[in-house]
């Protein structure tokens, strides 16, 4: 029954709003050459990796690449999840940290990945010795061949946050300085992806290590659902994959 007076219009614009978006961004930010970049994809699960994951807050990684994640975990490549913040300034609740690294704990364990979860500041991670000093011992301690991270330049949603574009611009300066073992770079929320991989056949995994983050999501299950299925939509228009997690291949 409805409740008279209830804020129906609100949610309305909001849905309206978003559907909107995903049908722009769908159609802006398809790569050039899809065939290749689903290659590529292939490329990039065709063998065991060192691969560390660097999420600047809980959820992020499972956002964007969770499937991934899952896929090479299943190839039998080492998958480490870098969280680098608690995420404590996400609502007013007095143990939202504690809550979202139980919610972090649970959706790496879902991925099959080791977690690291450090504790920088939520929404003041910025560029500087202190990130590049994380970076370092993060390296250190995993010794990536393959690192995935936010594309510093996250025009996509929920990309442009501070500490997403600080990370992924300490990690394309590591790059530049030549820092590093010659790993491959890969960044996710990219505005121009040249990989696509194909997490179909994982995309019940996804939604799962998705809907761990249930203090950050808004809605029902089946809008938790809508949400992982519609952002695993945004880059596979032109390709046969239905499903696909899209990323910049830097190096
Ligand atoms: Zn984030």
């Amino acid at each position: 029954m409805h409740r008279r007076g209830a804020p129906i219009l609100p949610w309305v614009i909001a849905a309206g709003a978003v559907t909107a978006a995903w049908t722009v961004w769908r159609r802006t930010h398809q790569p050039y050459y899809p065939d290749v970049a689903l290659h590529a994809g292939i490329e990039l699960l065709s063998r065991q990796r060192r691969v560390l994951a660097i999420g600047p807050h809980p959820g992020d990684l499972e956002t964007f690449a969770g499937g991934t994640l899952r896929l090479l975990a299943q190839n039998g490549s080492a998958v480490t999840l870098a969280v680098l913040s608690r995420g404590e300034r996400a609502t007013r609740r007095a143990n939202i940290a504690e809550i979202r690294t139980r919610e972090t704990e649970h959706g790496a364990a879902i991925i099959g990945g080791n977690l690291i979860q450090l504790s920088l500041p939520d929404g003041q991670i910025r560029t500087g010795p202190d990130l590049d000093r994380t970076l370092d011992e993060l390296w250190q301690r995993v010794d990536p061949d393959v690192v995935i991270t936010v594309d510093p330049k996250g025009p996509l949603p929920f990309c442009n946050n501070p500490d997403h574009l600080a990370v992924g611009a300490a990690v394309l300066s590591r790059v530049r300085k030549g820092i590093g073992c010659g790993e491959r770079v890969y960044f996710y929320g990219t505005p121009q992806p040249n990989v696509l991989i194909d997490i179909t056949e994982v995309i019940q995994e996804k939604t799962n290590c998705f809907r761990a983050h249930r203090s950050h999501l808004i809605g029902p299950d089946s809008v938790v659902r809508c949400w992982s299925h519609g952002i695993s939509r945004l880059h596979s228009r032109r390709t046969p994959a239905f499903y696909t997690e899209a990323f910049y291949r830097l190096t």
